[in-house]
């Protein structure tokens, strides 16, 4: 495991922490020094040390988002805070607070428990609370932006601890402030806005098919979560079993002419719109090119034959062209490999360049 240094109330030291078990593509790492906090209010105690304070710091959640293709330089923060409250409530629409160190998906079966709607659509997703404003996690027609009220982090370089409310974050497409600045802020709590009165979404990717084979007529939040994870379950290989981080490759956003051009000469590949969000539009959306698609990666890496590809313990997944796959002792750098070469050989076919979801530590795209 490593050594144990005293430990304090509010945090413990590790020297020499293995990550194996951190990291969901069970790829070998090591910290130099883990700080898994318990209590935030450390945060300014801690960054005071030499270490923290001057040289690069990895915060890591559940590592459901990233890929070591080395050992991370200088010290791994871990949060491990675990509340969860109701702070507001007028009968109608409440705001919840999680700390960072909340399982995910444990924070929205607490919610749909106590009668939130909201976050169903977005069940089973690995990972912490700290961790899903980072890249905005979206799946089945929503993304956490849309119920974010306010993210509370502790900002590195001031000390101070900011509490931003979401239009201040900069979400769009698995991207935020947060992931655009990643050694600016711990993330220590989010706060949820979720309404009583459940406004559903059924028409994303079999919500509604999968209702009807359970045999219900009238949904509720709990039961589209409940539809959630049987298609999640089927859909995605369980981390537990073999090593992965869900979606490697974001789907590459074009402008529109590209688009067009690539649909005529490959009339089956899946194109969606973007700009649903303002701050799409302004990321994507109206650029000296024109207006911005979404092309679909998985169609594009399957085109290219890479789904169920086996090299060693490397792969893509038999069921999803856009997991890449450890199948037991992959080393990270060995998954990186593969990966650039998907990218390489997409980019040669199509012209069109896909980027790693996952933050990749030791080693660059
Ligand atoms: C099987 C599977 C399915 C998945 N499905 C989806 C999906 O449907 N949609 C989706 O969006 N994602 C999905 N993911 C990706 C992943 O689960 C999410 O991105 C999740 O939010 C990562 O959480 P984590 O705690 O594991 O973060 P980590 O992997 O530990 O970290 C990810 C990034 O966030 C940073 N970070 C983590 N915690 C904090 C914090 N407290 N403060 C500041 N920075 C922090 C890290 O430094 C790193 O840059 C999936 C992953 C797997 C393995």
């Amino acid at each position: 495991m490593g050594t144990c240094l005293p430990m304090t109330e509010a945090y413990r030291l590790t020297e020499r922490a293995r990550l194996d078990a951190r990291n969901t593509f069970g790829v070998p790492a090591r910290a130099e020094m883990l700080v898994e906090v318990r209590d935030p209010a450390a945060l300014p105690e801690l960054f005071g040390y030499a270490m923290l304070r001057d040289g690069p710091v990895l915060v890591l959640g559940g590592g459901s988002n990233l890929l070591f293709a080395g050992d991370p330089a200088g010290a791994v923060l871990a949060l491990v805070s675990q509340g969860i409250a109701i702070i507001d409530d007028d009968g109608e629409r409440a705001i919840v607070r999680a700390d960072a160190g909340v399982e995910w998906h444990a924070l929205v079966l607490w919610t749909l428990g106590h009668g939130l709607a909201g976050l169903e659509n977005l069940a089973l997703i690995p990972g912490t609370v700290g961790a899903a404003p980072i890249q905005n996690i979206g799946a089945y027609g929503t993304e956490v932006r849309e119920h974010i009220h306010v993210v509370e982090a502790f900002e590195r370089g001031s000390g101070a601890v900011r509490r931003l409310p979401a239009a201040q974050c900069a979400f769009a497409y698995r991207d935020s402030l947060f992931k655009r600045e990643p050694d600016r802020f711990v993330v220590t709590a989010v706060e949820f806005a979720l309404s009583r009165t459940p406004d559903l979404r059924l028409d994303y990717a079999g919500i509604a098919d999968e209702l009807a084979s359970m045999g219900i007529e009238s949904p509720t939040p709990s039961l589209v979560a409940e539809a959630v994870c049987r298609i999640r379950r089927r859909k995605l290989p369980d981390p537990a079993v073999v090593g992965n981080a869900g979606s490697f490759f974001k789907n590459p956003i074009v402008p529109l002419a590209q688009a067009e051009a690539l649909q005529r000469e490959h009339p089956r590949l899946p194109v969606f719109p973007t700009g649903a969000f303002p701050a799409d539009a302004a990321l994507h959306g109206a650029t000296a090119a024109g207006p911005m698609c979404k092309l679909s990666a998985a169609w594009l890496i399957d085109q290219c034959g890479w789904k169920g590809h086996r090299e060693g313990d490397a792969g893509i997944a038999a069921s999803h062209a856009l997991v890449l796959v450890n199948h037991g002792h992959a080393s990270g750098m060995q998954l990186l490999d593969l990966a650039r070469r998907i990218a390489a050989s997409v980019q040669e076919r199509f012209g069109v360049a896909i980027e790693p979801e996952p933050r990749i530590i030791g080693a660059g795209w």
